[in-house]
């Protein structure tokens, strides 16, 4: 394979980027802060097709495939990995959709290609993180009929007119159902004060008896549920990266215009070595990242691995190489009115979500046979 963007991703690359820095770069403080509304900022991409990059054409969509979607969260992370997460989940309800959705992909793909719903992820629970398989909420009744109870933790987009892919469990097994929140029996109660992504607004979401919008995806639910997070993660390995370019950019220029000891600390060598490791861990996290989206429609039986190897190594570098830009900049690297700190807390939540570092290796532990 080619790991070099072609001229057509060079050119979707740029469309990306400046719509980026239009668009979204000039409320980011606001959007960390709180003062600037995600919601908006989700419906301006709705509005020019963003949500849609994965979805077919002849369904509403762009037709791109994950490699295009990873360039755009990319271009946007380092200005708000809130809405980063917001749309890796988004996509992977479409993803989930399209693989197991059967005849449910001419309903709902369109709908989540236009923004008019967007996708959440409601998987995790109090007791059920790394480990699904222990989750407690319940469907019964059958096919399109049937209710869903219980609550799930950390849901991004519960607040939007929400498609939620709901994984649910009876005594035969476990099924991924999906739950329109405009018509459904739900409340939300909102998590506030994380870390970092903090344009995305997470929310513990009940379901109380909530009808189900149709049948449930094809297949066992945690398979399902296991799909839908091989793709987001490599969109947070994106988002990883997208941190990183920034933060990169940030400290070469405070180490070229801040002087110490008589020149700017760009000219000693204990500054100009982190600069370098970080420009390293950058590119191989993006090639590693670029690889395993290619691999997603390239090389499938690959692509598990691939997504496991660019989500835990893009989000260490991410982690490792912004504390290393804060320390370049100083104590201007911990001030809030500064981006790189901002950069340095959404660093650290990318090892996180999606599967922690940790599950990743367990991941390819099990993808190598051992
Ligand atoms: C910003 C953010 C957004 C999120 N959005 C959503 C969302 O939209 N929808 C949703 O359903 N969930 C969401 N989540 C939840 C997320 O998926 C979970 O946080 C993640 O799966 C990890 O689960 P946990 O936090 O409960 O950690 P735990 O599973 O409790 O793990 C705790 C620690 O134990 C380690 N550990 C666990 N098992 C093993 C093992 N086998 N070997 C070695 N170490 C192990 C972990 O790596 C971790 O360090 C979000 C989380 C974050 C941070």
């Amino acid at each position: 394979m080619n790991t070099f963007l072609s001229a057509a991703q060079k050119s979707l690359q740029e469309q990306y980027l400046k719509f980026v820095n239009e668009v979204v770069a000039p409320h980011a403080a606001d959007l960390d802060a709180g003062k600037a509304c995600s919601k908006d900022m989700l419906t301006k991409l709705a509005q020019a097709g963003y949500l849609g990059i994965t979805v077919p054409k002849e369904l509403g969509g762009q037709g791109g495939d994950l490699l295009d979607a990873v360039l755009f969260v990319e271009a946007l992370a380092g200005h708000s990995a809130g809405l980063a997460m917001a749309l890796a989940s988004h996509y992977s309800v479409v993803e989930a959709i399209s693989r197991y959705g059967a005849e449910l992909k001419t309903r709902y793909l369109p709908l989540l290609a236009r923004g008019e719903m967007i996708g959440a992820q409601a998987f995790s629970e109090d007791k059920a993180g790394s480990d699904l398989s222990v989750c407690q909420t319940s469907f019964s009744g059958a096919g399109g009929d049937a209710k869903i109870t219980g609550s799930k933790t950390w849901v991004v987009n519960a607040d939007m007119p929400a498609l939620f892919a709901v994984l649910a469990k009876d005594e035969n097994g476990f099924k991924v159902f999906l739950v329109d929140s405009q018509n459904s029996s739900l409340s939300l109660s909102e998590r506030k004060s994380t870390m970092g992504f903090r344009s995305a607004r997470f929310f513990d979401v009940e379901f109380k008896g909530a009808k189900v919008s149709a049948e449930a995806l094809g297949g066992d639910g945690l398979v399902i549920a296991a799909a839908a997070l091989d793709l987001s993660k490599v969109l947070v390995a994106g988002a990883a990266l997208g941190l990183m370019n920034v933060g990169i950019k940030l400290a070469a220029e405070r180490a070229n215009n801040r002087e110490q000891f008589g020149a700017p600390i760009a000219k000693y060598q204990g500054v100009q070595w982190k600069l370098a490791d970080f420009s390293t861990e950058s590119a191989a996290s993006q090639m590693l990242t670029y690889r395993a989206a290619w691999s997603h429609a390239g090389e499938p039986t690959e692509f598990r691995k691939y997504a496991a190897m660019a989500k835990s190594y893009a989000s260490r570098s991410a982690r490792l190489h912004s504390a290393e830009a804060v320390q370049i900049f100083g104590v201007m690297g911990i001030s809030c009115d500064e981006p790189l700190e901002r950069i340095y807390r959404d660093a650290k939540l990318t090892e996180v979500l999606e599967g922690t570092s940790e599950v990743q290796k367990v991941i390819l532990k099990e993808q190598l046979g051992v």
